[in-house]
């Protein structure tokens, strides 16, 4: 089983699909939005939302979600639970047990974030990195960029469905859209937009926004140790990590709050309970402690 999706961007919404046999049925909306695309191309919020939904679904099976109690899920309840309301958009979230360092955001507000993230973030410094995907959500730069992988995709297939009533997408068709996702990179602009974003969230909601820099300087930082030639694919995606620093930096110079960042302890362990009564049925912890 070959995961193709090693860190593919953290800091930018990226769709990793690996096998795409089974076939997922969307509901009305979506199937109009292919029907439409073949023909015309209309392709509503609505539709962005149920295709984003349905890919991420796929995602949450075929990879390890922490569960409710895992210690990685409260530590992300705790740091970003109350977030998931926002001008515009509501959010899902769910930890994939994987290594690898990524999160990604979609167009219908699933935020899925990579323990591996999560191992070398602290508390801001994951804020940071999340509230740069809520951007790309907020900015519809995630509903944009689904448009047009599905747009590709039904003009490619359009074709060979026109005469055929649709009634699903395949995950075959799924998974080009995923892969054109993943190739079509945000612009620049939108990059830097995401960026701001995350740093006026860190600043509204009273955290340390040299978190920002920080957060960028550690992916700079992977890109030139043992993990490089998995950054040399985030970096040709996703590139300049220093550069992103450096104007988180200027942001936080200018709002006269810089102050070089100390990365703060990363725990990623369940709370130590505190209370002394009565002694809970403890539930059997599944422990795992293979990696792949
Ligand atoms: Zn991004």
């Amino acid at each position: 089983m070959k995961k193709k999706f090693i860190v593919l961007g953290v800091l930018f919404a990226a769709f990793g699909f690996t096998k795409m046999n089974a076939q997922i049925n969307f509901g009305d909306k979506a199937i109009g939005a292919v029907q439409k695309g073949v023909t015309g191309f209309t392709f509503s919020n609505a539709d962005a939302a149920a295709l984003s939904k349905a890919a991420v679904d796929k995602m949450d099976t075929e990879n390890e979600v922490a569960s409710a109690t895992d210690p990685y899920t409260l530590r992300l309840n705790r740091v970003f639970g109350k977030y998931t309301a926002g001008d515009g958009y509501t959010l899902n979230y769910k930890v994939y047990k994987l290594k690898e360092v990524n999160a990604f955001a979609t167009a219908d507000g699933s935020v899925r974030v990579y323990s591996g993230l999560m191992d070398i973030m602290d508390d801001n410094e994951l804020l940071a990195v999340i509230g740069h995907e809520i951007g790309h959500v907020a900015n519809n730069d995630s509903r944009d960029a689904i448009k047009a992988a599905y747009r590709k995709e039904a003009l490619l297939e359009g074709a060979a469905s026109q005469s055929a009533t649709i009634a699903s997408v395949t995950d075959s068709q799924l998974g080009k859209i995923g892969s054109a996702i993943i190739d079509s990179k945000f612009s620049r602009k939108q990059e830097a937009e995401a960026d701001l974003f995350s740093y006026n969230f860190l600043k509204k909601n009273g955290y340390n926004v040299n978190a920002e820099e920080s957060a960028f300087r550690i992916l700079a930082k992977m890109s030139e140790g043992s993990q490089a030639s998995f950054i040399d694919q985030m970096m040709s995606s996703h590139p300049d990590s220093q550069q992103r620093a450096e104007d988180a930096k200027k942001r936080a110079e200018k709002d006269g709050l810089y102050k070089p960042y100390v990365q703060q302890k990363i725990v990623n362990t369940a709370p130590v309970a505190t209370k002394t009564t009565t002694k809970k049925a403890t539930t059997t912890k599944k422990t795992t402690t293979k990696k792949k």
